[in-house]
């Protein structure tokens, strides 16, 4: 049998978005249209058979992609989200189910250092072991100008994005093996910052140097480390104040592939990062944008 060969400018929707408001953090589940983590489309093939993963903001948008592959890559999944988002994660736990797999939710804000410690220890519990780590949580907040940035906002962006990182890699280290796989997300903003998000892309620069040092320092200990570089992916971190809502209709339009991406669309690259057959790739960044070239 032949397979389809998609166009990749209409393989998913490629029309402009209606505006539309959450609070942060919003609720997938209510956004127009529904981001496409893979629900319908995602096919696994053994890639991740009897591995134990860590997924941060795993109820939504790129996590969820994440854990939904996993789960049909044969891996049982712990994921991390705010208490607020309980409804999108049980969505995920049911996929997860569904795939025969063990879901364990684990509730509660990365901000809180007591928290992100034990976080690690109750997923390595739950799951008898720990053989991925993705660190993809992240808050974006779009402030015009730097004057109407408050300091709440540049503590909160920062400890919730990089801050985090390390009291959960510290933690890590007790269970991590030999063959273990760390994954980060970054953001072309790393690389391309807006001037509407100078807190935010600042983060996601030092992720990309937290990725690239640790995997220095982890690599004589058989652990990779990779961090991953979105372009414009509808999520709801988008309709929550990440963009200007005037920004929301175009949103992704001027990338080369003249749409916004999807979830779904990254899901392969963090099943290839965390699987063997990723065995000789480390501290490297995997730009999934559009079109817009990391560098
Ligand atoms: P999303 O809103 O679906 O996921 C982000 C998740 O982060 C939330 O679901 C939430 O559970 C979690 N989170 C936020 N603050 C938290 C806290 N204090 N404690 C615990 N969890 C918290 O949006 P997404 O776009 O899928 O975001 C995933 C990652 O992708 C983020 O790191 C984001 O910066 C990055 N990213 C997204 C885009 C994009 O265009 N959507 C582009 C580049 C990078
Ligand atoms: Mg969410």
């Amino acid at each position: 049998m032949t397979k389809k060969i998609e166009n990749p400018l209409t393989k998913f929707y490629d029309g402009k978005f209606e505006k539309q408001v959450q609070e942060a953090p919003a609720l997938q589940q209510k956004m127009t249209p529904i981001p496409d983590c893979g629900e319908e489309s995602y096919h696994g093939s053994g890639k991740l058979t009897g591995r134990k993963a860590l997924i941060t903001g795993g109820d939504s948008g790129i996590g969820r992609a994440a854990a939904i592959a996993y789960a049909r890559e044969g891996a049982d999944v712990a994921i991390n989200y705010l208490p607020f988002e309980e409804d999108d994660a049980q969505q995920v736990k049911q996929l997860i189910e569904a795939e025969g797999r063990k879901a364990v939710l684990l509730p509660g804000d990365l901000k809180e250092e007591d928290f992100t410690r034990k976080l690690i220890h109750d997923a390595a519990k739950e799951l008898d072991g720990l053989d991925i780590l993705v660190l993809n949580a992240g808050m974006q907040q779009a402030v015009e100008s730097i004057k109407d940035l408050s300091t709440q906002q540049i503590v909160d962006t920062y400890t919730t994005n990089i801050i985090s990182m390390y009291w959960a890699v510290q933690e890590a280290l007790d269970y991590l093996p030999k063959g273990a796989s760390i994954i980060t997300t970054t953001s072309i903003q790393s690389a391309e910052p807006s001037a509407h998000l100078l807190d935010y892309a600042a983060t996601k620069g030092a992720i990309t140097s937290f990725s690239k040092g640790l995997s220095a320092q982890l690599a004589a200990s058989g652990i990779r480390v990779n961090t991953v570089a979105p372009g414009p992916i509808w999520t709801a971190l988008q309709i929550c104040g990440g963009q200007p809502q005037e920004k929301i209709p175009e949103f992704g339009q001027n990338e080369l592939l003249q749409r916004a991406g999807q979830p779904a669309e990254l899901a392969a690259v963090y099943v290839f990062l965390a699987s063997d057959e990723a065995s000789y790739v480390t501290g490297q960044v995997y730009a999934i944008t559009g079109g817009s070239f990391f560098a």
